[in-house]
């Protein structure tokens, strides 16, 4: 059920059944981290399970990557000590005042505040919710966060980028090893958006740290080299898309680029970069504002509170 990295480093593998993220876990032999809590106290409770069974100590500490439900979901169900970028933890915060009953997750599609897929995976993920409450984090930190684990040291460094402005690594030199969370992918909350603004300085860094293995939440441990020239395909398609805001145009673009008829991802990856052009700076809140003049107002009471706090 786990799968072994390095000498201290394991992990859960992702399930996209329900969106599970791979689950990280660094054990000095008394104490442990677990990288990210999953999407539901069912999905930790299986990795507490998993720990056991090969005789290993339950997580001291929990460092989560964003605050996006499918890493979160998992705190309640676990008495370790969480740590969060302030950022992430902002908004946890702010999520613990919310139900999660099927009404009240419609409410929050219906405003804006939730994406449809998230809903319908959290629905699938967590049949029961009707007193499900998220739980913040115990620490925080503003830029960055070393934690000893028995010997080892772990950094818990806020990097942002183009998926969510509060994206956490976790990096582990002596393991050679890096957690990165859902950094480098689009902006599910943002009209699965990209942008090169925030794609190459995160990047830039990335190829800075020196680690052998780099591992993405909803992929697999790759090999840095691997993982980077991937990553620098997504962000010449980025460079030639340019300014494009038209995805009609796009694989004519892509076309005359490249030399060649794009591929399938290389298209998706287009018209993440399309979206990200069409949103401009301030837009987030502007979207909002429409998102609220429509709602349907459903049952759930606090509607209002959590609109009038803002979560974008
Ligand atoms: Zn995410």
């Amino acid at each position: 059920m786990l799968e072994r990295i390095s000498e201290h480093i394991w992990i859960m593998p992702k399930d996209d059944e329900t969106d599970r993220p791979i689950l990280g876990y660094v054990s000095g032999g008394k104490t442990s981290l677990l990288i990210d809590a999953g999407n539901s106290p069912d999905h930790i409770s299986f990795f507490y399970g998993a720990v056991r069974s090969m005789g290993m100590p339950d997580p001291s500490f929990i460092a989560l990557t964003h605050w996006h439900w499918d890493h979160v979901f998992g705190l309640s169900g676990s008495p370790a000590k969480s740590i969060a970028s302030v950022m992430t933890n902002e908004r946890l915060v702010l999520m613990h005042r919310w139900d999660w009953t099927d009404t009240a997750l419609s409410s929050r599609v219906a405003a804006g505040l939730e994406i449809q897929y998230a809903a319908d995976m959290i629905r699938k993920a967590m049949p029961i919710r009707q007193s499900f409450k998220i739980k913040s984090a115990d620490i925080t930190f503003e830029d960055h966060c070393g934690l000893r684990i028995d010997d080892i040291d772990c950094q818990i460094l806020h990097v942002g980028g183009p998926h969510s402005d509060d994206s956490t690594i976790v990096y582990i030199p002596s393991e050679s090893v890096v957690f990165l969370g859902d950094c480098c992918s689009e902006d599910l909350y943002l009209n699965n958006s990209m942008r090169l603004r925030e794609l190459s300085p995160l990047l830039r860094r990335l190829e800075t740290i020196e680690a052998r293995w780099f591992i993405p939440s909803h992929g697999e441990p790759m090999e840095k080299s691997a993982f980077l020239s991937e990553m620098a395909e997504v962000e010449k398609i980025g460079k030639l898309v340019g300014k494009l805001t038209n995805e009609d145009q796009l694989a004519a673009q892509l076309e005359k680029g490249l030399g060649r008829a794009a591929t399938e991802d290389e298209l998706t990856s287009g018209r993440f970069f399309v979206a990200g052009n069409r949103i401009k700076p301030g837009d987030k809140k502007r979207l909002m504002d429409e998102k609220k003049a429509n709602l349907y107002r459903g049952s759930d009471s606090r509607i209002d509170d959590i609109l009038s706090e803002g979560f974008a």
